[in-house]
């Protein structure tokens, strides 16, 4: 389904051009803002079990920092490269900007599998990544966080390793650490929350009843399995989930007319969120291709895997039953797919704007970490349908006023944000 030509970055600067050519923004502030502020690119020599030396690449990259400190996370993926690196970091300055926290754009990843690392190899891999960054990032300067194939003992390893090397306590270096270990209530749930926060508003604008509603979704990771959950809870019904079988080497989509049973799946769903296929087949689950998920006859769907996942192969195979695109994942949607979507109308809720739940939880992590007070978690979630819904409301407002797609809309609002700070400081 992935093409490999696919290049994010050229995707993610095709996409900033665009906007900047709408806002008549200045060639000085365009050149500025369509490349990273910093890059750090580094190799981490890892000893394996078996007493062997490895060596993984890593990265990160600071796109901007005009409006607080650049706030990111760290990927483990086998194919990760700069280029993709690049583009997230990108993608999280918009993100920050648009839901108005006062934090920057980072990214970062190691290039590796951890399905093929035992405990103590992705320990020695994280420590690895902070020892090689510890002096280029800090609670007032980056700040990492878990993102595809990492979790919240990746991030406290991190953090032991960014204290023992300062010599100081800094709970606020790091988020997505484990609640009671300086980690926020509500983050596991924050970024799949968020997207349906805003599929619950968009929803309201299209005049439709979440509980007449159903929806397919591409993932069953983080993301998507707290997405589900809201989901249902509002009265909606999941037809279809995918993800990726590591035995196997491909994707799988499992599919139940009368809606999945959430707590059963996750009951056959490791770690990493692949379904146990076999087990899934033996509850009833029709299994079928990696694609299945998108040709669904459904009246929402969430991309919640991957970039490049709605492109122009695929992007024809959305059936007319979609009245939303909610992007759970970075980057799921093409631009000549995005040109097919505005023509047929359907309502897309950007990536950066329907994922942001994540980045603004772990603003509060930070906030709170910082001031050693830590909320309950309906507050958490509470601040975070808060700040969603009216990022959404003003995404949505200024689409009908200046007639732009919400994605254009979501772009004007935050790239505004954040060329405005960027003169305010001098910068250009
Ligand atoms: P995860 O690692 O928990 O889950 C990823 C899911 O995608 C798994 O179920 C995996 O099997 C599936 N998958 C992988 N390749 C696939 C393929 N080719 N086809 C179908 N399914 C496939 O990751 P996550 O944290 O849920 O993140 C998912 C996406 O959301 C990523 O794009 C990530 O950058 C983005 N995102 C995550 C967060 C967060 O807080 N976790 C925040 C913002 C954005």
């Amino acid at each position: 389904m992935s093409n490999t030509s696919f290049n994010p970055y050229e995707m993610a600067q095709e996409q900033f051009d665009n906007v900047a050519d709408k806002l008549d923004l200045d060639k000085q502030s365009r050149n500025f803002l369509r490349d990273s502020l910093r890059e750090f690119n580094f190799a981490i020599p890892i000893k394996m079990d078996d007493g062997t030396t490895k060596t993984f690449r890593g990265f990160r990259v600071q796109h901007n920092d005009a409006r607080g400190p650049c706030k990111g996370g760290i990927r483990f993926h086998p194919q990760e490269t700069v280029d993709t690196v690049r583009a997230l970091a990108m993608w999280m300055t918009w993100k920050c900007a648009v839901v108005d926290i006062p934090l920057g754009g980072g990214k970062g990843g190691i290039v590796c599998d951890p399905h093929d690392l035992t405990a103590k190899e992705q320990e020695r891999l994280c420590r690895g990544w902070v020892r090689q960054m510890s002096k280029n990032v800090g609670p007032l300067t980056d700040i990492p966080a878990p993102d595809v194939m990492t979790n919240a003992q990746h991030m406290l390893w991190m953090l032991d390793e960014y204290e023992a090397i300062r010599g100081e306590k800094f709970p606020g270096f790091i988020t997505g650490k484990p609640v009671g270990m300086g980690g926020s209530l509500g983050r596991k749930e924050a970024t799949g929350y968020g997207v349906i926060f805003t599929v619950r508003e968009a929803l309201k604008e299209l005049g439709i009843r979440p509980e007449d509603t159903t929806a397919s979704f591409q993932g069953f990771g983080n993301v998507a399995q707290y997405a589900i959950e809201l989901y249902h809870q509002l009265g909606g019904k999941t037809v279809c989930v995918s993800c990726w079988n590591q035995k196997d080497q491909t994707a799988y989509s499992f599919i139940r007319e009368d809606g999945i049973d959430l707590a059963q799946l996750q009951g056959i769903t490791d770690r990493f969120g692949g379904i146990d296929k076999i087990k899934a087949a033996k509850l009833g689950y029709e299994i079928q291709g990696g694609d299945a998920w998108i040709e669904q006859p459904v009246d929402i769907l969430v991309p919640s895997a991957l970039e490049n996942q709605v492109n122009e192969e695929t992007v024809i195979k959305i059936k007319p039953s979609v009245k939303i695109l909610a992007e759970g994942a970075n980057g799921p949607t093409t631009p000549k797919a995005d040109a097919v979507l505005k023509k047929r109308n359907i309502f897309v809720i950007p990536d950066f704007l329907a994922n942001a739940g994540g980045v603004t939880c772990s603003y509060f992590e930070q906030v709170q970490c910082n001031t050693n007070y830590f909320w309950d978690r309906d507050e958490v979630l509470g601040k975070l349908d808060q700040k969603m819904t009216s990022a959404f409301i003003a995404v949505s407002e200024l689409a009908k006023k200046k007639k732009l797609f919400m994605r254009d809309a979501a772009y004007v609002i935050a790239i505004s944000r954040v060329a405005q700070a960027c003169k305010d400081r001098g910068w250009i």
